[in-house]
């Protein structure tokens, strides 16, 4: 079917053919080439990260974490379930087992009062998911990881442009992962990046990245020979694929300014039914300065999002529920365990809506979609 508003169209502004062209004149496609360097500069200016390394994707980012956290056989993670399956993939690739806590109702962010009861012995990293680009509660979670020694790592894959207390999500933790999918706010494709707070992992990232190999050093002319140092694998992208992010990245705050005008008409107009009692809105902390990755409403409960769902996709707009929670899935069940209660984890996944959402959303299209939802819920 045909939708009239799609749920997401992949940011383009015009500019990307340009610069692929200009990649493609240098003969230098591969890998690590001019637009690579600049991206990987955009994103050090505008997190203060001292690297950033653009990937094929942030799953691929999410690998290299576990790697260089070192994450072996038994060790434990500990993360949201409500996320995407790359969040636990990463780690269970590495032999790792997942440990879930719940999440918070309002920002469906993971509960950073549930981490610490689901320490023990074997815990290595505590892995925040920023859900819609909306900060975790940060302070409180490094605090956790400082006092029993483990390792942060952002999935910060919706939180490109957004802040907690004025830091960059993906630049308070040791290391922050972002994507560049074309369903997320910047775009490459498929592509991601790694971002490291402090010196101690630079070294071993490069590496790792380039097949576990000292590739880059040679290519700077700084040894003869490039040769095996660790194990690693191909995790940097196309210099052509570089290069459509970079256009987008030039005019980032202008997407950014687009999207959060779209995402305050939706709030705005979805206000009044919030207000009945109706359905209830995103909420963002005091704290949390966020890049309106997302814009969704919660229903009552499964079936009355059923049936919002069925009116708005046979008047052509398309909605999106999101994760099945991890813990119920098949791989879940295998390689993970639920600490405590999920007592919102199910409960407010199922109820979830998100709206259409994407860089040049129309004003007409949001009445249209609100206007919908009004007639679901006979509100006049
Ligand atoms: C999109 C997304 C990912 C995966 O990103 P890719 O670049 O497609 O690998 C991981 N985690 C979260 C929370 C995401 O939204």
């Amino acid at each position: 079917m045909e939708y009239k508003i799609p749920f997401n169209i992949p940011p383009y502004t015009g500019k990307e053919i340009d610069y692929i062209k200009l990649s493609c004149e240098k003969h230098k496609i591969c890998g690590d080439g001019e637009f690579t360097a600049k991206d990987n500069e955009w994103i050090e200016k505008k997190t203060g990260v001292t690297k950033a390394l653009l990937t094929t994707s942030c799953t691929h980012a999410t690998e290299l974490s576990a790697i260089l956290a070192d994450i072996k056989e038994g060790d434990e993670v500990i993360m949201p379930s409500f996320t995407f399956v790359s969040t636990a993939n990463a780690f269970v690739l590495r032999g790792a087992r997942i440990v879930f806590v719940d999440i918070r109702p309002d920002t469906m962010n993971i509960d950073e009062t549930k981490i610490e009861a689901a320490i023990t012995p074997k815990t290595k990293a505590i892995v925040p998911v920023h859900y819609a680009g909306v900060g975790c509660e940060m302070d409180t979670i490094m605090d956790i990881a400082k006092r029993h020694n483990l390792v942060v790592i952002e999935d910060a894959a919706q939180g490109v442009m957004s802040t907690y207390k004025g830091k960059a999500l993906g630049s308070i933790g040791d290391m922050g992962n972002y994507s560049f999918h074309e369903t997320k706010n910047y775009s490459m494709g498929e592509g991601g990046a790694l971002l490291l707070r402090d010196e101690k992992y630079v070294n071993d990232a490069i590496i790792v990245r380039e097949k576990g190999t000292n590739r880059t050093l040679y290519q700077l002319g700084k040894v003869d020979k490039y040769t095996w140092l660790m194990p690693g694998s191909s995790y940097l992208p196309s210099d052509m694929n570089a290069a459509y992010l970079y256009a987008q990245f030039n005019m980032a705050e202008e997407i950014n300014d687009n999207r959060k005008k779209s995402w305050n008409k939706y709030y705005q107009d979805l206000m009044p039914l919030k207000e009945k009692g109706l359905i209830e809105l995103p909420y963002v902390p005091e704290e949390c300065e966020h890049n309106a990755h997302m814009f969704y409403i919660k229903c009552k409960d499964f079936e009355e999002r059923r049936g919002l769902i069925k009116l708005l996709t046979s008047n052509a707009i398309l909605p999106a529920s999101h994760y099945v929670p991890l813990h119920t899935s098949t791989a879940g069940l295998k390689y993970s365990r639920f600490n405590g209660v999920d007592k919102y984890t199910t409960k407010e996944s199922e109820r979830l809506l998100r709206l259409p959402m994407y860089y040049n959303l129309k004003p007409e299209e949001i009445d249209e979609v609100v206007g919908r939802i009004k007639e679901y819920y006979h509100f006049s």
